[in-house]
């Protein structure tokens, strides 16, 4: 289901479209495999790592894999729409370093768990050599030799299809996805809404407060074109991140809230080209 919608939105993409995607994918695969190895490599970061996954809650550990999908789909989108992709890149979606290195650690552990369970069994102080040692092999597999482009894609898409598994799996996502929950709009997509001077012929009336809206007078205007006054549309952005026309989502703060629209992005691109 998912890997379907996937495939059907990056078959909307130019040639070129796909193969700065595919580029843009491959480099952060690469980023990844590299620390990875180094995790793997180094025993006090590995026990660092590993001792950290111990002791975070369930909650926690999908909140990681969350933040992690969330950045998979912004690559994603990114090529799609740069400008609904960019707006917004606060800090409290980002994933920092220290994150970065658990969630390639948790997700490598359920990897390993799913085709190798036998490797786990051994104790744990052994467990950072098996795992070395499975992960050179894997890699042998996915990179090859000389093989570079088109397969970076595959195993990308097969990530984001488990982590979004996942996380609907956890109700991250109010309740299987279906956007019951009330997200505001991030502020650094708010400070970004352009000014625009009413023009044209016709009343144009803001549908906050069903009032007219005055020529000359500055107004906001959404990423969807739709008008408001300032003072109308900035209270409700503080509650909820869609349009109140056409309910057009702009980027929030909330992680969950980020991964259902950048999913509903990919659906409707997807949907557009079947
Ligand atoms: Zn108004
Ligand atoms: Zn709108």
């Amino acid at each position: 289901m998912e890997e379907e919608t996937i495939m059907a939105s990056l078959a909307t993409l130019t040639l070129p479209q796909l193969s700065d995607l595919t580029n843009s994918v491959f480099s952060q695969t690469h980023h990844h495999h590299l620390r990875l190895s180094a995790l793997l490599s180094s025993p006090t970061l590995f026990s660092l790592t590993l001792h950290r996954l111990h002791f975070l809650s369930l909650p926690h550990k999908t909140l990681l894999i969350a933040r992690h999908l969330l950045s998979s789909l912004r690559h994603l989108t990114f090529h799609f729409q740069p400008s609904t992709t960019t707006l917004a890149f606060s800090r409290s979606t980002a994933i920092n370093c220290r994150d970065l290195d658990a969630v390639l650690l948790l997700l490598f552990l359920c990897e390993v768990r799913q085709h190798n369970p036998e490797a786990l069994q051994t104790p744990p102080s052994k467990w950072r050599e098996v795992l070395g040692q499975l992960y050179a092999e894997n890699m042998m597999r996915v990179s090859g030799i000389g093989v570079y482009n088109g397969t970076a894609l595959v195993p990308f898409i097969e990530m984001v299809t488990r982590c979004l598994r996942f996380v609907d799996l956890m109700g991250g996502c109010g309740g299987g996805g279906k956007g019951g929950k009330e997200v505001p709009a991030s502020v650094t997509a708010v400070v970004a809404l352009p000014s625009v001077e009413v023009s044209g012929d016709g009343v144009i009336e803001c549908a906050v407060c069903k009032e007219e809206m005055k020529k000359g007078r500055d107004v906001c205007e959404l990423p969807c074109q739709h008008l408001f006054h300032w003072m109308c549309i900035l209270p409700w952005l503080r509650k909820k991140n869609t349009c109140p026309c056409c309910r057009f989502q702009l980027p929030t703060d909330d992680v969950f809230g980020e991964i259902q629209r950048l999913w509903e992005v990919l659906v409707k691109i997807g949907g557009k080209s079947l």
